[in-house]
């Protein structure tokens, strides 16, 4: 059976479109189940009928054309019970039901199984009998189920293709086709798609020998010298957008062209006697296979460069017409896999939204792109890239969902928020130079969270009253090798100095789980549960202690860092970092140094902290939850999987109850407490939060202001009613609302985030 079920799937993989697929479906499950009908109906949401669509054994001329109600018959009722159905005696059950039009004979038995993809019921395929009386064994029923599960994706998959053509799989129009991603850079984008193919297909040149070296050697030179003259270009037109060790990526394609590296092997292999585009592809090839064998996520992910440089000198090869692509006024660029060269192909104002099939929300490029401000979706599942180029699209980078064939309802929704973000925006800008205080006088700190330079000024001009968190890894990330204590200095210099003499909390090296540094490879089965943070940085006591020596080294005459440690589950990580800070201290003192000993923190973003708050305390100076990984660890939920996004609440009753017991436990033990996770940036969140006693909320800039503005139009005793509320609730959903409707009740129902606001 097994076999069987590869090559049903294979063939279905290889079908041109639903209809074929479907076909291949009943054909092939007819035959090796042997039975005389098989049946696919597909759920056609709108009218809420099950439309026949494949059939091996009815009436071909029913197909399309036969439908039942959304509850109707044994078809129905396997959809409404999400579960097989069974039947030897078919007629003899209450929901039978007899449709003359499908030719078929009153049937005797029956099996039914739903066809499910994330969680949606997408149709109902179905085995009949009717001149025997059959019982479907429990290995046939198996094996059914097995055949839907494998193709609900693939239906899903056609069906997304047919309704960006505008078409449901049953015939009808399509509107507000969605498609869920990860959120990659807040924002939202009105604009047409451009789809980013590639330039050429090195896997199609054949292999062939030169007839001409000499020809083809000049050849190659011009290419080489063309995509030379590219890339300079792209890399300029960025220049003012991005820091040099981002914009060092165009000078490694650069390198790249040297006669010393990639350029010089495909030269050498012309010069004995392949032809220049068989050269290139070998040479492509080669590298790229190489890249792509590391078991580094960031230098496999390198391959993708190369191949990309690979293309363009073909193209030029080939001859291909190279006049610049006029590009629309709003695009939005969508590819399979968006490279950072990608995002310099567009002028910047005419680029207003990024989509990436593959990739995650700390991908390279995602945080270019948010460095850049440009809305981007990462991750996106089921979707037809092929057919998605030239269209109008949605993008909601707040919640990481794409929209095709917009209805005007939802366009003008959009537009609503664009406009209303716009306008509140400047609204906002008087609130930049007052305090994030309630009407009756309580204050919290309004901090930041940094990462990248360009964080710096923006954060800066929303009145930022110091950093948070500062997440030393980005540099780290963006590096090629470790940066030097000289080159971390410089970095840690910027920003102390850039908020002096405001407080800049800057977190040690926080690399493992979802965020990998190329140049040193962490491969894990469970990497979120493994070699995390601290752990990490406290087995490499050299790389710890360099960082130290930086950070402390940057404040001289500043003393306004603070330290902070990631991922503490428990209080020898403490210590043994402690060790090390006060080590380092003393060294440079001894040197000569005027070095003043920083505030050093914990970050609580691992339930064991929770429960470890007092004996943390006892340790450290500040508090700081980390509530993204506080969340995905006591929910067990990947903060990154789009699959299981919809569990991830950062209002589960689960998630507040920690964080208010984190806030009694701190204030008990008078240690400064703050948090730095996304909840203090969402205006609502950022009440609650304040009520339990946070006394800093550190968040992304851009949230800033929102979150001013709703703590200065309320007061304390409102914000510890609406907490006390809340804490009696059971359900995040109903939390959730409850939340919202208090909110807008108060006035501030403008502030809620777009996709909260489409839901209520
Ligand atoms: C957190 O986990 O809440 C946090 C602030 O750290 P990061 O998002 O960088 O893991
Ligand atoms: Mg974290």
């Amino acid at each position: 059976m097994l076999s069987m079920l590869r090559s049903i799937i294979q063939e279905v993989n290889g079908a041109l479109n639903l209809e074929e697929a479907l076909n291949v479906i009943v054909r092939r499950v007819q035959e090796v189940m042997s039975t005389e009908v098989c049946s696919i109906y597909l759920l056609d949401e709108e009218r809420k009928r099950y439309i026949l669509m494949a059939s091996k054994g009815l009436n071909p001329d029913s197909i399309g054309k036969v439908s039942m109600g959304y509850s109707e018959g044994l078809v129905g009722l396997v959809g409404v019970r999400e579960e097989p159905i069974n039947l030897e005696h078919a007629q003899e059950h209450e929901r039978y039901r007899y449709f003359p039009e499908t030719g078929e004979e009153r049937y005797e038995s029956f099996l039914g199984v739903p066809i499910i993809h994330h969680k949606k019921v997408l149709g109902v395929l179905v085995v009949q009998e009717a001149s025997n009386v059959r019982c479907f064994d429990e290995g046939e029923e198996a094996f059914l189920i097995t055949v839907s599960a494998q193709l609900a994706s693939v239906i899903a998959h056609n069906e997304a293709t047919s309704v960006i053509a505008g078409l449901t799989p049953t015939g009808q129009s399509a509107k507000d086709i969605s498609f869920k991603g990860v959120a990659g850079a807040p924002g939202v984008a009105i604009g047409r798609s451009v789809v980013m193919f590639p330039l050429a297909d090195l896997d199609a040149v054949p292999d062939r020998n030169s007839e001409n070296i000499k020809e083809d050697i000049l050849a190659f030179e011009l290419a080489i010298k063309s995509v030379r003259s590219d890339i300079q270009r792209v890399g300029s037109r960025l220049s003012e957008q991005l820091r040099p060790e981002e914009q060092a990526l165009f000078d490694v394609y650069l390198a790249m062209l040297d006669d010393n590296a990639l350029a010089g092997e495909v030269r050498d292999q012309i010069n004995s006697g392949k032809c220049a585009q068989s050269a290139l592809k070998n040479i492509i090839n080669d590298y790229a296979r190489h890249f792509e064998m590391m078991n580094d996520a960031y230098l496999s992910e390198r391959a993708v460069d190369i191949k990309d440089l690979g293309r363009r000198i073909l193209s030029y090869l080939q001859e291909n017409d190279h006049s610049a692509r006029e590009y629309p006024e709003n695009t939005i660029l969508v590819s399979d896999e968006l490279t950072a060269t990608m995002l310099g192909e567009v002028s910047r104002d005419r680029l207003i939204g990024l989509v990436s099939i593959k990739g995650s929300g700390n991908s390279h490029v995602a945080i270019l792109a948010r460095a850049m401000g440009i809305p981007t979706i990462m991750g996106l599942v089921d979707v037809p890239l092929t057919q998605l180029d030239d269209k109008e699209l949605i993008l909601d980078g707040y919640n990481g969902e794409l929209f095709a064939c917009p209805s005007d309802d939802l366009r003008s929704f959009y537009y609503h928020i664009v406009e209303e973000e716009k306008q509140l925006d400047q609204g906002l800008e008087p609130l930049k130079t007052l305090p994030c205080e309630t009407t009756d006088g309580h204050r919290v700190a309004a901090w930041v969270n940094t990462g990248l330079m360009t964080d710096v000024v923006r954060s800066l001009n929303q009145g930022a009253e110091g950093v948070g968190l500062y997440r030393t890894e980005v540099p780290f990330m963006i590096n090629e090798r470790f940066p030097s204590e000289q080159e971390q200095l410089a970095c840690y210099r910027e920003q102390l100095e850039a908020f002096a003499p405001s407080y800049v909390t800057m977190r040690t090296l926080d690399i493992g789980g979802d965020k990998s540094l190329s140049y040193f490879p962490i491969t894990e089965e469970n990497p979120f549960l493994g070699w995390r943070g601290i752990r990490v940085t406290l087995d490499h006591p050299e790389i710890f202690l360099v960082q130290m020596r930086a950070m402390l080294k940057a404040s001289v005459g500043l003393d306004n860092l603070r330290i902070m440690l990631p991922m503490i589950s428990n209080v020898n990580e403490v210590e043994e970092a402690l060790h090390l800070i006060y080590r380092e201290y003393h060294q440079l003192r001894s040197e000569g140094f005027d070095v003043s000993m920083p505030q050093v923190g914990v970050m609580i973003e691992v339930p064991a902290a929770v429960y470890q708050v007092r004996e943390l305390a006892e340790r450290v100076d500040f508090l700081s939850v980390g509530s993204n990984d506080l969340t995905q660890y006591l929910l067990a939920v990947d903060r990154n999987n789009p699959r299981v996004a919809s569990l991830y609440h950062s209002f589960h009753p689960a998630v507040l109850q920690a964080l208010y017991s984190i806030a009694k436990d701190a204030k008990e033990m008078k240690v400064q407490l703050s948090i730095c996770g996304e909840l203090a940036g969402d205006p609502v969140g950022a009440v609650l939060l304040m009520a339990m006693g946070y006394e800093a909320l550190s968040m992304n800039a851009s949230n800033l202001l929102k979150v001013k503005s709703v703590i200065r139009g309320i007061d304390l005793k409102w914000a510890k009613d609406l907490l006390e509320s809340v804490l009696l609730l059971d359900s995040p959903f109903i939390i959730q609302s409850t939340l919202n409707l208090a909110l807008k009740e108060a006035g501030f129902g403008r502030y809620l985030r777009p996709g909260k606001l489409k839901d209520d």
